[in-house]
């Protein structure tokens, strides 16, 4: 709409300049002598005439003198006719040059052609563009149907390869497999093995899938293409199919490559769980992906690997044999993992000799390898605007908190009485995490405002923790009421501070019962499916498996394990008082309490 505007614009533009043109060229240049044809005769028998032009019933006269002047003759008449019938010498008028310029043709194309030419032309023009601009679009909807796939080709290379993943032994083992048979496939052909078609990688983000894929083309040395799932998918029915193809053709003739996938679950949610047109579109593009992959000739070695964070809710038919029947599964990093990680990504970085990695990693269980880049990225940073040279300690302490919480506020505007509040609010998490025997250590406490947090209380656990008991997470609901019991007990009233706190400590407590069977009356069964039911992009149902009456139940079953941590939170603030009113008197003085601080405050 815009550029038709902007085109109409234009036309109008040039219609004015042309017509401000025309208007000039009618206007006579400049004032010449007229002439009646009686004196003409009369110069011309005085011998003063050079020339004559004729042009139409204009005489154009030219003296000796180079002077010039003008006569008009009556139209249909000779110019001989004419001047004989004046009485014109003939001696003298075989002296004067007469020449006939014929403009009649001009002045007809002027006169006659284009004040409906113009019009025509312009309308024409008119119409041209915007056949164009429709074109065009036609054109883009073309193009549509190929894939957008980024390819990095044999010729560019991959640069990434298994050293620069760290950890994920097994899965590194499994996909070394891969990149043999890239490598050498007559070996395993020989012997009548199948190459696999597809490899799924599952694992959550950041935890370093497009790095591994990448690292199997590099390791291969075979050309890389990459596209993610939800590329597949437009407005357009058939586009998503006709992309697939496109892709596989592309890929067929750069064999033996490597095709990556990214979130497949975008188009590869199991088929017939969905309302909505987009939904079938989905099922198109999958279908087509199958056909692709059944379709290869076998060993053509084009290997598609696919990553996922939601294996849960892929189709069956993807994971039958002859398509993705490898799985590799990445879990988050452990400690040593997460050493290593951070070494590959300090290689660039200047460390002081005084920064520990091995410390950064143990502060920071539950990152992601892109969490743990990042850390030492925000460290750079950090380490640069205060025109450092190298990076120590401190900074990457703060880039952990950084990447865990968001950047500090410190420019946040408390008032001193919120200021005493979330002092209080925070202590009375930490005492609680401090004295319960099963949470997880206090690393810090601030009422420094970050994120959205108005103050935190950081805890970690001293190791790497895979099972939770049903103790250790009541005592974590105990910890989240402690900032709302606290403010309950000094200030006899309740703050909107602890709006997550609570929520989160809901969700525990009900995860606690529908999903790990924690409940002592309702046996060992699990409650609810999360069944997919995907309605504009979201899953909004989750399938009851129950009755009312359990429901009912299940709600006194939270209500119960809520109630146990709040009696547990309250009667430690009750006995603790003194080293509550110890930890926010120094909140108030310092803002910020360090793990070695908080534990001699506590002794
Ligand atoms: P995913 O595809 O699983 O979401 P990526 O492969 O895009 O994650 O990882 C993002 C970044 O995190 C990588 O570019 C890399 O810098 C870093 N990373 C993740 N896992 C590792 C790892 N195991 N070793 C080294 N770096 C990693
Ligand atoms: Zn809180």
């Amino acid at each position: 709409m815009k550029n038709l505007m902007r085109n109409f614009l234009w036309f109008f533009a040039i219609f004015v300049a042309i017509a401000a043109i025309f208007s000039l060229a009618s206007v006579p240049a400049k004032p010449v002598n007229q002439l009646s044809l009686g004196n003409l005769v009369t110069e011309i028998n005085q011998d003063k005439v050079a020339s004559v032009a004729v042009d139409g019933n204009k005489l154009e006269v030219k003296y000796k003198d180079d002077k010039t002047a003008e006569a008009i003759k009556e139209p249909g008449q000779a110019l001989s006719e004419v001047l004989s019938d004046y009485g014109v010498d003939k001696g003298k008028l075989a002296n004067v040059a007469i020449s006939i310029k014929d403009s009649s043709e001009t002045d007809w194309w002027l006169g006659v052609i284009l004040p409906f030419a113009l019009p025509a032309l312009l309308i024409g023009g008119l119409l041209f563009f915007m056949l164009r601009g429709v074109q065009g679009a036609n054109n883009k909807a073309m193009m549509f149907g190929q894939s957008q796939a980024r390819e990095v080709s044999k010729e560019t290379g991959i640069k990434t390869t298994f050293a620069d993943v760290a950890g994920a032994k097994e899965a590194k083992e499994e996909l070394m497999e891969v990149v043999e048979f890239l490598k050498a496939p007559k070996k395993f052909t020989d012997l009548g093995a199948r190459i696999p078609r597809g490899v799924l990688l599952l694992g959550g983000p950041g935890l370093g899938k497009t790095l591994l894929a990448k690292a199997v083309a590099g390791e291969a040395e075979v050309p890389f293409f990459s596209i993610s799932g939800s590329e597949f998918v437009e407005m357009f029915v058939g586009v998503g199919a006709s992309r697939v193809r496109d892709l596989f053709k592309r890929a067929k003739k750069s064999s033996p490559c490597i095709l990556f996938i990214d979130e497949i679950d975008a188009v590869g949610r199991r088929r017939g769980a969905g309302l909505g047109g987009s939904h079938d579109e989905r099922e198109q593009t999958l279908n087509q992906i199958l056909v692709e992959m059944d379709g290869f000739e076998p060993n053509v070695g084009v290997i598609v690997i696919a990553a996922t964070n939601r294996p849960d809710v892929l189709d069956p038919a993807l994971l039958r044999p002859g398509r993705f029947d490898r799985q590799v599964i990445l879990d988050a990093p452990d400690i040593a993992d997460r050493e290593a990680i951070l070494k590959i990504h300090a290689r660039q970085k200047p460390l002081a000799k005084t920064a520990n990695l091995r410390e950064i990693a143990e502060r920071t269980p539950g990152f992601s390898g892109a969490d743990l880049a990042n850390v030492l990225n925000e460290a750079a940073i950090l380490t640069a605007r205060q025109n450092k040279l190298e990076i120590e300690s401190n900074e990457l302490f703060e880039a952990i908190e950084k990447v865990m919480m968001g950047p500090e506020r410190k420019s946040r505007i408390i008032t001193e009485n919120e200021k005493k509040i979330t002092a209080y609010h925070e202590a009375g998490h930490a005492i609680i995490a401090h004295f319960l025997p099963n949470t997880d250590k206090v690393h810090k406490v601030s009422i420094i405002a970050r994120g959205q947090a108005g103050g935190y209380t950081l805890k970690l656990p001293s190791e790497d923790k895979h099972l939770h008991t049903k103790l250790s997470f009541i005592e974590e609901i105990a910890v989240l009421l402690g900032g709302y019991l606290t403010e309950k007990k000094i200030f006899g009233d309740i703050t909107t501070g602890a709006t997550s706190d609570l929520r989160r400590a809901t969700q525990l407590a009900r995860r606690m019962i529908t999903d790990y069977g924690m409940s002592d009356n309702l046996g060992p069964r699990t409650f609810g499916q999360q069944d997919e039911m995907v309605f504009l992009g979201r899953e909004i149902h989750e399938s009851r498996d129950y009755s009312e009456k359990l429901a009912e139940q299940i709600d006194g079953e939270i209500n119960a394990l809520i109630n146990q941590g709040q009696i547990k939170a309250q009667k430690l603030l009750d006995e603790k008082h003194d080293a509550l009113e110890k930890v926010v008197k120094e909140l108030l003085e310092k803002e910020t309490i360090e793990r070695e601080d908080f534990e001699k405050l506590m002794a």
